[in-house]
């Protein structure tokens, strides 16, 4: 049926129309010069610290991205130099990239007849533009891996601030990961842990958790309590010495921060690192030059001073326990690569990494110029 929604930003996330007009781009106006609520992240996923003043901008930036990727074909802004009053509106500054591309600008003159004192300007693909990034003086692990993956990725994501969507597996992992936080941290000495004891901090983990792909729930309900009834079973889930160990470790001047998700001290006097893994199982030999493993060998010794010490991932899809050796060559080569990857964030330096697997998934793909899909 042909109709027009009439709607606010905030509404149109997650929907997609043929043609989208996005109206009052000028300054005050889109971005405007009030502070408000609006769209807002968790500030545990914002790693780099903006001052107050960027904040705002930055929020104003992901709703201006959200209303110029919710078109499937053609956006059209709009702006006029008046509206109500006498005062003299300038463009905003979203509109900095799209109108330096003169060839779209002259074809959507043609198409289009602007009123009186106004423009219309028509893009297909938009930069925003960020002026002034902030100094990089602290980097999480995720960031660090999400440049290694792709620049262009890491900017969209941690340099713009802009949304990504909950993905089930991510969820998945999280719900895993409370329901063993929760079970393991509630052992005492003369309390040990029962079946009853993780299988009510499972439910408890999915109650919290708003899933994203509610048809999916069931199933994936059942496979987790797998995962977790054999690793109890197995032994595996006795009382750790750290459960999710917050770490922040100095590289070249930066912090890197991170979570551990579990130590175990063992009866020799060996510290194990543990993180829980929701993928498939890979062997050791393909983990030698694993990063994140490297960062935890890193904190381990450098901030939590254990040693000897032991890194292991735990499979929960099947119960393995994948110990890996990272000697000190090795993590010299983690610490250069993570200098590497500040280097590049300082110098501004985003280049895309296109791959079609990568691209696939990326939540920026509908944006990226550079996107092989
Ligand atoms: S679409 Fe591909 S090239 Fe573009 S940001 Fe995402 S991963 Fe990088």
């Amino acid at each position: 049926m042909n109709a027009v929604h009439l709607m606010t930003v905030h509404q149109a996330k997650g929907l997609e129309f043929g043609l989208v007009i996005v109206p009052h781009l000028v300054e005050g106006r889109f971005p405007s010069s009030r502070r408000s609520e609006g769209l807002t992240l968790p500030n545990d996923l914002l790693k780099e610290e903006l001052p107050p003043a960027e904040l705002h901008m930055a929020e104003e930036r992901r709703l201006a991205y959200v209303a110029l990727t919710r078109a499937r074909e053609e956006v059209v802004c709009t702006l006029a130099g008046r509206y109500e009053g006498v005062k003299d509106w300038r463009p905003s500054r979203f509109l900095q990239p799209i109108r330096g591309d003169e060839g779209r600008e002259l074809a959507a003159r043609q198409l289009l007849t602007p009123p009186v004192g106004g423009l219309v300007e028509v893009a297909r693909q938009v930069e925003l533009p960020l002026n002034d990034a902030p100094p990089i003086a602290a980097l999480s692990y995720t960031q660090v891996d999400t440049y290694l993956r792709c620049p262009q990725m890491y900017q969209y994501r941690f340099v713009f601030r802009l949304p990504t969507r909950p993905r089930p597996q991510m969820q998945f992992g999280r719900i895993l990961h409370e329901a063993l936080k929760d079970s393991l941290g509630s052992i005492e000495r003369d309390r040990p842990l029962t079946w009853e004891m993780v299988n009510a901090a499972y439910v408890a983990a999915w109650a919290r958790e708003r899933f994203c792909a509610p048809e999916q729930a069931p199933s994936l309900q059942d496979l987790g309590r797998s995962y977790l009834r054999r690793a109890f079973d197995a032994g595996d889930l006795s009382k750790p010495l750290l459960l999710e160990q917050p770490f922040s470790l100095r590289v070249d001047g930066l912090r890197l921060s991170g979570r551990i998700d579990r130590v175990d001290r063992h009866a020799d006097g060996m510290y194990e690192v543990i993180d829980y893994k929701t993928g498939s199982t890979r062997r050791a030999t393909e983990l030698q030059r694993d990063l994140q493993l490297g960062v935890y060998a890193l904190a381990a010794r450098e901030v939590f001073r254990f040693e000897p010490l032991t890194l292991s991932y735990y499979y929960l899809e099947t119960s393995e326990r994948v110990t890996v050796d990272k000697p000190s060559e090795r993590l010299e080569e983690d610490r250069q690569t993570i200098v590497r990857v500040a280097d590049g964030i300082r110098a501004e330096l985003f280049p895309a990494k296109p791959d079609r697997m990568k691209c696939s998934g990326c939540d920026f793909k509908l944006l990226c110029p550079s996107a092989a899909v």
